[in-house]
């Protein structure tokens, strides 16, 4: 029997996972109550047969639990009226990541639960996981920020595999978090809105590591290397990473051969060099966690080999669409402030970069160290004034207006290109909303505009 046969249980958000809660919460014997403060989400809840009510109006006696949706502000700025609803009654505040942990112990299963945080690369890590574990034959499913909510994953078994990746506000709502392994990728001061500050953001990343029966740890920022020694003297068993240096224990990146290293002694154990979805030195830090999360899960060296090099990567995010003869085609629409854009404007050389969009605060000043491997910068949408202005005279640009223009006009400068290779990059630095609905449908534009060009071989469906 479930956790919550016989309770009461109020749930608050009613997005693809508040339903798949509430329907969970059902089937489990509770008695649920929910409600969202959009009404089109209460009524899509009332056709899948699901008691909703204002929370406001509703009977607290007895409520045990408040399931939250991620996203509903617990603290930040301040605590949305339903968290202090649930306060004043005494009742717990939970999501639906530990209403899934709590299931899965009830099920009393040892298959691995692989738990994967950080400020970014969390979804590349976790498909890259899941990918590896189903590349080697195990039953894994995957879910949690990434795709299906949890809760709407295949229920737990001896032998099936879970790889979860989790939002902050996931962890937040999340107190009994015990995964097999636990991955932090990186922290930088970042989704600072609803939880302040960075001590208590890192506080909130630092949860889902140390309740983890290993804790795969990034050093490569100055939080992350802390929380490490923390942990490591509290005696949880910590495997760092880095992809910035040698390790003397731990996982570390030689380039493109990924090393163990026991007291000194390092070891190569897989090499990612030739895989395009993980190129990079970012992605040599998802793959430094994917290995140390594989191997504690027992796979081998040569599972884990053929695991990575099969990685098909995601969509919209440094993914290759097309080649033609030494140019490469690259769609990054994923990346939609300057920040995010950096990786990638690093891993290239001869960039024809494709921009613009609607500006974020801070424009791309921040990219400027990385301006002399752009060959041209291409133009688009609002930003594109201000891009230009920011670029100078140094770097060469023009302004195209469209992703069409762009890609017509930096596929055409590119195949001039004299170097080895030459990329056509779209990683705007900017959101989409100006021009698209929102980044997949612009990324979606891009390859179509690619594909179109004579020549061009897709490199993905
Ligand atoms: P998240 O799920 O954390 O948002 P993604 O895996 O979706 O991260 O990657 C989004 C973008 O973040 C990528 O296109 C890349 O530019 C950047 N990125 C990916 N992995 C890392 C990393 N380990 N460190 C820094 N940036 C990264």
């Amino acid at each position: 029997a479930s956790a919550f046969s016989g309770k009461k249980v109020h749930v608050f958000g009613l997005g693809g996972s508040g339903i798949a809660t509430a329907q969970a919460l059902v089937e489990g014997g509770a008695t649920v109550l929910a409600w969202d403060d959009n009404p089109e989400s209460v009524a899509r809840a009332k056709a899948e047969g699901i008691a909703t009510g204002d929370l406001r109006d509703a009977d607290w006696n007895g409520v045990g639990t408040l399931v939250l949706a991620p996203g509903v502000p617990l603290t930040h700025p301040r605590p949305h009226w339903s968290v202090e609803l649930a306060q004043a009654a005494g009742a717990e505040i939970i999501g639906d990541i530990e209403l899934f942990v709590r299931e899965r112990r009830a099920h009393a299963s040892d298959a691995p639960f692989i738990a994967v945080t950080g400020t970014n690369g969390k979804s590349t890590t976790t498909a890259l996981i899941a990918h590896v574990l189903v590349s080697a034959g195990r039953d894994t499913q995957m879910g949690g920020n990434i795709g299906r909510a949890v809760l709407t994953l295949d229920p737990p078994l001896s032998e099936r595999h879970y790889v979860v990746e989790c939002s902050s506000y996931q962890i937040d709502l999340a107190p009994t978090l015990d995964p097999s392994a636990g991955i932090l990728l990186n922290l930088s001061p970042d989704h600072l809105d609803r939880h302040g500050d960075i001590d208590r953001y890192a506080a909130i990343k630092a949860r889902l590591v140390a309740g983890s029966r290993t804790a795969i740890i990034g050093v490569d920022d100055e939080y992350c290397a802390g929380i490490a020694d923390r942990l490591e003297r509290d005696g949880v068993k910590v495997e760092r990473i880095s992809a910035a240096g040698p390790l003397d224990n731990g996982f570390f990146a030689d380039s493109t051969i990924l090393m163990r290293a026991i007291d000194g002694q390092a070891e190569p154990v897989v090499s990612i060099e030739g895989i395009g979805s993980l190129r990079g030195r970012h992605n040599a830090q998802n793959a430094l966690a994917g290995l140390a999360a594989a191997l504690d899960c027992g796979l081998s060296a040569t599972e884990i080999q053929a695991g990575f090099a099969g990685f098909p990567g995601l969509e919209h995010r440094m993914e290759q669409v097309g080649r033609k003869a030494h140019v490469l085609f690259i769609n990054d629409s994923k990346a939609t402030n300057a920040d995010a854009a950096a990786p990638a404007l690093s891993s290239f050389g001869r960039i024809y970069w494709i921009a613009g969009g609607l500006p974020k605060q801070g424009g791309i000043e921040s990219l400027r160290p990385l301006f002399p491997r752009i060959a041209k910068a291409y133009l688009v949408g609002e930003a594109a004034p201000a891009f230009a202005a920011t670029l100078g005279e140094a770097t060469a640009y023009e302004i195209s207006g469209t992703i069409e223009a762009a890609v017509e006009h930096a596929s055409r400068d590119a195949a001039q290109d004299a170097g080895s290779e030459a990329v056509v990059l779209l990683s705007p630095a900017c959101a989409s909303f100006d021009q698209f609905r929102n980044f997949e449908v612009r990324g979606e534009a891009f390859r179509k505009a690619v594909l179109a060009l004579p020549g061009v071989e897709a490199i993905r469906g």
